[in-house]
């Protein structure tokens, strides 16, 4: 496949806009396709409010699954050039869906979870956070006594006002927007090239399949990310952290 380079000093600001494909090469599956989390479990059982006051234990055994499936899992080379690439250059964001924390672990800092982590916890009582590690232990009560659920948008949840707030203002401020591994289906990010576009940004996807939003984007290249990343910037080297 012919990529062309883009030099990022060309751009004032660059937005990654970045879904499950962004981690499917590190092993963590997309919802959609084959092997998708949501083909083993009820999503009611396990990723809802009402299955959390129904049966927390149940739902934090299953957010602790994932969390040891997560932490097995490393960033891949695509990750590891969009964080470089903000070592280069003085205004990238990252605007994620994903809740695997892959890019803050390759080195990323500018980075907007839409979507929440499943390395935060929070109590729905007192309203405290508690940021957690791979590989370490953390409590499954706050100190008040109530169960502390993960910090995660799940379905019926609404998103963070603040974080939307903060998306916003990434992709107002941008030039280039770098849709990387996402369907386009789960609102209100799928908005987000939309928008983009609007503001006059010139828009990539990287996908190896189309989908509904893809004629919004001034290019497409159908292929995995970690073969397009590191041809689209290859002026961007970094040190490898995983
Ligand atoms: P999705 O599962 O709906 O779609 C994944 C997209 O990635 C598809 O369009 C697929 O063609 C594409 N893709 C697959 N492999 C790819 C690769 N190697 N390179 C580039 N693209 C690839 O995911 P979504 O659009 O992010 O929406 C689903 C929701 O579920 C989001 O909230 C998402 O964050 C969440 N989710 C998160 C994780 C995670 O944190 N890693 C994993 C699964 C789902």
């Amino acid at each position: 496949m012919d990529i062309t380079p883009l030099q990022p000093s060309d751009y004032r600001a660059i937005v990654f806009f970045t879904g499950a494909g962004m981690s499917a090469e590190s092993g963590i599956p997309t919802y959609r396709g084959k092997g998708g989390i949501w083909t083993k479990y009820r999503w009611e059982e396990v990723a809802c409010e009402k299955a959390f006051r129904r049966d927390p234990e149940k739902v934090l055994t299953f957010h602790r699954e994932r969390r040891l499936g997560v932490a097995a899992c490393k960033p891949n080379v695509g990750h590891q050039v969009i964080a470089a690439l903000e070592q280069q250059h003085p205004q990238v964001s990252v605007v994620t869906q994903n809740i695997d924390g892959l890019h803050n672990r390759a080195g990323s800092g500018r980075v907007i979870e839409l979507h929440g982590s499943l390395w935060r916890l929070r109590c729905p009582s007192d309203g405290r956070r508690l940021e957690i590690e791979p590989g370490s232990d953390y409590p499954d009560r706050c100190e008040c006594g109530a169960w502390l659920r993960p910090d995660i948008v799940w379905f019926g949840d609404s998103l963070d006002q603040n974080v939307i707030t903060a998306a916003m203002e990434s992709l107002a401020g941008c030039d280039l927007f770098v849709s990387v591994g996402t369907s386009g289906t789960v609102w209100p990010a799928a908005g987000f090239p939309q928008v983009a576009r609007q503001n006059g940004a010139y828009s990539l996807e990287i996908n190896p399949e189309a989908n509904e939003i893809s004629p919004l984007y001034d290019q497409a290249y159908r292929a995995p990310a970690t073969q397009v990343l590191p041809r689209l910037f290859p002026s961007v080297t970094g040190p490898v952290r995983a």
